[in-house]
């Protein structure tokens, strides 16, 4: 049986070249066009992965998603949004989203991503949504609306700063990310960081995110060029 999936999407032209583009992939797409609609479909079908638009008639997008994660859907959720800002980003994952794309995206990044989400959710620890805005990866469990984590039983507080960066890792999971691009990203650019400020950052994050600090296995150093984040926790060797 192919994966199905779900295109919650107003805009028709787009959602029309959505489900085009998917169905020559191979899935076996449906489609709604405001938020009920959407909801309905999610309930009745339990697609694994539904493209969520958040700017939607009847029914928002958040207001979607928080009712099927009430009802335990366990689809994957990919959020589309013109709207990039942070306080969507944050939204989002406390509303348990598993991923994010802003538009105007390529098809072929939209794939990239449904793909990573299809494979994730075959291994043995996908980052979960949990109740009450918190998001769980591998031993940790992070609760953005306290500013705090709990990695295997230890709790952490974080910087707001901290968050943020833990935030984008989560949100650019499995990517190379430079220095410079974290730093556009978390940081913008009022202030005057420098790169060894992501490093110090990355470092305190390391030493409350990793069971072992010294042999990270969520956020990697990719040398000379800057970091990558699993969720699962990836072998070093
Ligand atoms: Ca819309």
């Amino acid at each position: 049986m192919s994966t199905r999936i779900l295109v919650i999407e107003d805009e028709e032209p787009l959602r029309l070249a959505l489900c085009d583009a998917l169905r020559d992939e191979g899935f076996e797409v449906s489609e709604a066009a405001d938020g009920e609609e959407g909801l309905k479909h999610a309930l009745s079908d339990a697609p694994e992965v539904v493209l969520l638009d958040l700017m939607l008639p009847k029914r928002d997008g958040f207001s979607v998603l928080r009712a099927m994660r009430e009802d335990r859907l366990s689809s994957a959720v990919i959020i589309l949004s013109a709207r990039g800002e942070e306080w969507d980003r944050v939204q989002g994952f406390e509303f348990g989203a598993d991923d994010y794309v802003v538009k105007p995206f390529s098809m072929r990044e939209l794939l990239m991503r449904i793909r990573a989400l299809l494979r994730r959710a075959d291994g043995e620890t996908p980052g979960m949504a949990l109740e009450g805005g918190k998001l769980r990866f591998g031993e940790v469990i992070v609760d953005f609306a306290a500013y705090s984590l709990e990695c295997a039983g230890v709790r952490h507080g974080l910087s707001r700063r901290e968050l943020e960066l833990l935030r984008f890792f989560l949100s650019n999971e499995g990517k190379t990310l430079e220095r410079s691009t974290i730093l556009d990203q978390v940081w913008g650019r009022e202030e005057d960081p420098t790169p060894r400020t992501v490093d110090m950052h990355v470092l305190k994050l390391r030493k409350k995110i990793e069971a072992d600090p010294e042999a990270p296995r969520h956020i990697q150093t990719v040398h000379g060029v800057g970091y990558r984040f699993s969720r699962k926790g990836e072998s070093v060797r």
